[in-house]
């Protein structure tokens, strides 16, 4: 400790002296955030925190030149990947060749399902997941050929297919029923204008009863509330205009409250690890949440940040999760992959950007150059990408007939 402090207002969780198995585990990540931060200290006199952008990118760039030579490798989750790859790129500014998205775009046809939806690869069957994942994917790359890829009518007959007499969703047929299926189908629905309030009948009332006492949402009603559940939960309830249905204030106290105090970052659950991931999944929920709260005429809400230390975590996400290779990841001292590579970034952009529509507020720590493109805190793309989604599929009308034996479960 000699020397350093921790950064200014940051306590650690264990200075009061308590010992148990997982706080060992916590007093272990403090001592390494503890060690980065003091490295930072000694290194940098001029206090410059900087996104290693080019690194960044050509990590990713690898990562897509993979994708789209290598099509039939056995990976169960490509639409992921082209995703995960996709949005950070589009986070970073960087433009991807018409080529490439072109061969994507015929990458994911061959994922799209003869009964709709998409699967993690060509052949397979399809799958909640990748479902949201293709759309996202093709929707950031936005182009007429882009979005002739999505077979609407096919994909509204799936989600029929997947949905449950008590609002939830399966996240495949014959699989299990959890609230991101929720998300996943609200999410390509309201992109695609394929939601109807038939097929989301009931749904909004399930993800409320998944709220549980600690004030967040867990998989099913009854589990311990989690980062990622709770975003899902609470970006469907806003796609359904329904957030009214929480208990927002204990929602909020829950939310603030994974925010590690030393690190910065994020924990995904009470008494867990920081997690870079997470940078998104509870990060992202203040957006969600402002508005919410917003919109019942909270008086007291602030003009120009969001309602956690957007600054910290910004610290956490420059110093504790880049891989000096490229690529982002958990905490120190674990490996890179795609996934932290884009909530990472996501979750910096969020920290960074704060308002919606006319109202706009930016802290940017560190160098200029540290500035992302905003993402839409719903869909997680960015925001124009969303508004060219729909209006381009608002032009088209919602297939149809529904399914008659679902349409009997409406009202
Ligand atoms: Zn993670």
């Amino acid at each position: 400790m000699a020397g350093a402090s921790p950064p200014a207002g940051r306590r650690r969780l264990l200075d009061d002296g308590v010992r148990t198995a997982t706080s060992a585990e916590q007093t272990k990540v403090e001592d390494i955030v503890q060690e980065v931060f003091n490295a930072y200290k000694t290194n940098h006199h001029a206090s410059q925190f900087v996104l290693q952008r080019e690194k960044h990118f050509h990590y990713l760039k690898r990562g897509l030149r993979q994708l789209t030579e290598a099509y039939e490798c056995l990976d169960a989750s490509r639409p992921w990947l082209c995703y995960w790859i996709l949005h950070s790129l589009e986070l970073l500014e960087e433009p991807i060749p018409e080529s490439v998205t072109s061969d994507i775009c015929q990458f994911l046809s061959r994922c799209q399902s003869p009964q709709g939806g998409f699967g993690g690869g060509p052949g397979q069957h399809p799958h909640l997941a990748p479902t949201y994942a293709a759309v996202n994917a093709l929707c950031i790359i936005g182009t007429e050929e882009a979005f002739n890829v999505i077979d609407r009518k096919k994909l509204l007959e799936y989600l029929h297919s997947l949905k449950q007499p008590d609002g939830s969703f399966l996240m495949h047929v014959g699989g299990e029923v959890d609230v991101r299926s929720a998300y996943c189908a609200a999410s390509v629905a309201s992109l695609t204008n394929v939601l109807t309030p038939t097929l989301f009948a009931g749904t909004a009332e399930w993800i409320a009863r998944c709220q549980n006492w600690e004030g967040g949402i867990g998989g099913v009603p009854g589990m311990e509330a989690h980062g990622g559940y709770t975003f899902c939960g609470v970006a469907a309830l806003v796609i359904l205009k329904k957030e009214h249905l929480l208990n927002l204030r204990s929602l909020l106290h829950w939310v603030t409250s994974r925010q590690m105090r030393f690190e910065g970052g994020f924990q995904g659950r009470c008494n867990k690890l920081v997690d870079g991931c997470y940078s998104f999944w509870q990060a992202g929920l203040l957006p969600l949440l402002h508005r919410a709260l917003h919109a019942r005429g909270d008086a007291a809400l602030s003009m120009t940040h969001w309602m956690f230390d957007q600054s910290a975590l910004q610290e956490y996400i420059l110093l504790c999760c880049q891989c000096p290779a490229g690529g982002l990841l958990d905490k120190p001292g674990k490996s890179r992959d795609f996934y932290h590579t884009c909530y990472c970034l996501s979750g910096l952009a969020i920290a960074q950007h704060f308002g919606s529509g006319d109202l706009h507020h930016e802290v940017v720590l560190g160098i200029p150059e540290n500035r992302l493109q905003a993402t839409h805190p719903v869909y997680n793309i960015a925001p124009e990408k969303v508004v060219k989604a729909v209006l381009h599929f608002l032009q088209q009308p919602v297939p149809s007939p529904e399914p008659e034996a679902t349409a009997a479960t409406a009202d």
